[in-house]
């Protein structure tokens, strides 16, 4: 699949633009602060129905604006799709397929599949569990819909009951309630625990030979998941946690509080290994997580680099450059760097000045 045509009004800092895209590598160069990172911000905004930076939609709007329209064509095999995305400064975004205004975000899942790569997701292993987390989330939800509405249905009874242990501290005689939500909450775990573990296996058994090749097979990579609470003891475990978690008045325990494991040569690489083990081993991933979509999907994501290549060295660069393959690839960058010159030639270039975005 690939993004033909992308329509912007109102959008961030970017002037009011209709631009047709290659379905191939398209380069958008520019100086700091101009807008580029904007751009992809909009089209990955179309395929996860979410900006990666913010929660709150009105700050997509450009600031002297009320509202903002992003329309993309994207070309599949077989059939055209139309993604329109409306924000409004006041009130709920409305998102669009082919015209039919969608009841529930999960409805876009699957229209787009897109997989974005920034400087921050080189950090993936230094970062704190929430990274994490949100990394599995966000790719197991664009393969899987069942996963986002079991998430979300998890998430909602966690509310419930951390709702619940508040209310306990005030009146204690509604302890007894107490296992009702445990029972639930232990109940959508399970699935959520099922579909993550079985999610890195996959992504472990293509990362650990995306990490041999990256190395020279110097580096054995192994990515493990580390549920908070394995499967089926959950219910167990809140038990125990009672006393606690009426006292703190939150859910110690849960899936909300898994993590992820990259072992490398055997030895926890965010403990042990060196900063370029840890990019490395997040690279890997990141490309892991592409091969794994085209997988479990059938279809071919589209690649949003955002100015990722000036953070890796030569070696890195190239293989990164060589993974695209047929991808289609909208890379950022504030200049045309040496391993991108051998791909301007083929490339589309557009240059962003101050919002502006002109083909060149
Ligand atoms: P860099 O190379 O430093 O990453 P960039 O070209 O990726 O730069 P962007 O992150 O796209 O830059 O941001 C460009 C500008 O957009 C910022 O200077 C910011 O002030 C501006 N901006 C952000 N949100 C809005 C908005 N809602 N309305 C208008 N301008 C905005
Ligand atoms: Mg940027």
């Amino acid at each position: 699949m690939y993004i033909q045509k992308v329509s912007l009004t109102g959008y961030r800092n970017l002037k009011d633009t209709t631009l047709f895209l290659k379905n191939g590598v398209n380069i958008f160069y520019g100086e700091n602060a101009q807008g580029k990172t904007n751009f992809l911000e909009s089209l990955y905004l179309c395929a996860s129905g979410r900006s990666l930076r913010t929660k709150n939609d009105s700050q997509l709007i450009k600031f002297e604006a009320t509202e903002s329209h992003i329309q993309v064509l994207i070309q599949k095999p077989k059939t055209n799709d139309r993604i329109d995305i409306h924000l409004k400064k006041e009130g709920k975004k409305g998102i669009a397929v082919n015209g039919i205004p969608l009841k529930k975000l999960g409805e876009l899942f699957g229209t787009c599949h897109a997989v974005i790569f920034s400087p921050e997701d080189l950090n993936l292993i230094k970062e704190g569990p929430v990274a994490r987390r949100r990394f599995m989330d966000m790719e197991i939800c664009q393969m899987n819909l069942v996963y986002y509405y079991d998430l979300q249905k998890y998430y909602r009874i966690l509310k419930q009951r951390n709702h619940l242990l508040k209310e306990i501290q005030k009146k204690p005689s509604l302890k007894e309630t107490l296992f009702l939500w445990d029972e639930q909450l232990a109940d959508a775990a399970e699935r959520i625990i099922a579909t993550r573990s079985d999610f890195l296996d996959k992504l472990n058994q293509i990362s650990s030979k995306k990490q041999n090749e990256l190395t020279g097979g110097k580096d054995a990579l192994k990515i493990l998941y580390k549920p908070n609470s394995p499967k089926n003891q959950l219910q167990q475990k809140l038990k125990k946690n009672q006393q606690r978690d009426i006292l703190l008045g939150t859910t110690q325990a849960g899936p909300h509080k898994d993590d992820i494991l990259f072992l490398v040569n055997n030895k926890d690489v965010k403990l042990y290994g060196s900063q370029g083990q840890q990019r490395t081993t997040a690279l890997a991933t990141k490309l892991a997580e592409i091969t794994l979509i085209e997988q479990e999907t059938g279809q071919k994501p589209i690649l949003l680099l955002d100015d990722v290549l000036s953070e890796l060295d030569k070696n890195r660069q190239n293989f990164l450059m060589e993974s695209i393959g047929e991808l289609q690839t909208i890379l950022t960058c504030t200049g045309i760097e040496d391993s991108i010159k051998e791909y301007v030639k083929q490339a589309c270039l557009f240059c962003v000045q101050n919002g502006a975005i002109t083909p060149s």
